[in-house]
């Protein structure tokens, strides 16, 4: 087993909508094995594939009973409101309160196509539309209000700068440390 280095935020491939699987072969078993070592690894409760830059609709997830793979996932239906302070392995250490349906009705299928029919609630509910999210390419900070927004891009502009004024004073001072 291999581990993937996680996309982040401002990789294109975090905005784009993810394509249905159509078979699975020994290529998405190899695929959900890796991208199970990878949500260990960071660690994470869930992990979608394009997260790890493979543009199919499945993602990986652990909620505390063991490493579970669902594909070609759909949220039929959701009910209620839940509040929860979400992060995401793509925007790392950065949290926010999002309210979103507290149920979700989640259908898929395991790896052998069987079909899934799970009712989920608050944390797991929660772990659901997250990654589902990533399949559309909608990220957390999508869902963020205005003003969260606002402060999240600043952040993450500044981040940005940190990183490439580092880049640039390793790159005139060579060998330092
Ligand atoms: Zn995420």
């Amino acid at each position: 087993m291999a581990t993937y280095t996680i996309r982040v935020f401002g990789d294109p491939v975090l905005k784009q909508r993810a394509a249905e699987v159509a078979e699975v072969d020994a290529a998405v078993v190899r695929l959900v094995e890796d991208m199970v070592e990878t949500m260990y690894a960071a660690p994470g409760v869930g992990l979608a594939a394009p997260q790890v830059g493979v543009q199919k609709r499945l993602f990986v997830y652990d909620v505390g009973d063991g490493p579970q793979a669902i594909v070609n996932p759909r949220i039929d239906a959701s009910d209620g409101e839940w509040d929860f302070d979400e992060g995401c392995l793509s925007v790392p250490g950065l949290y926010w309160t999002i309210t979103r349906p507290k149920t979700v009705h989640l259908v898929g299928y395991d790896l052998e196509g069987n079909e899934l029919s799970i009712e989920a609630d608050e944390y797991l509910g929660r772990v659901f539309q997250h990654e589902l999210d990533h399949l559309d390419g909608t990220l957390l900070l999508d869902r963020l209000d205005a003003d969260q927004r606002k402060e999240a891009m600043r952040v993450l502009r500044s981040r940005a700068l940190d990183l490439s004024a580092t880049a640039d004073s390793e790159l005139r001072a060579p060998g330092r440390p």
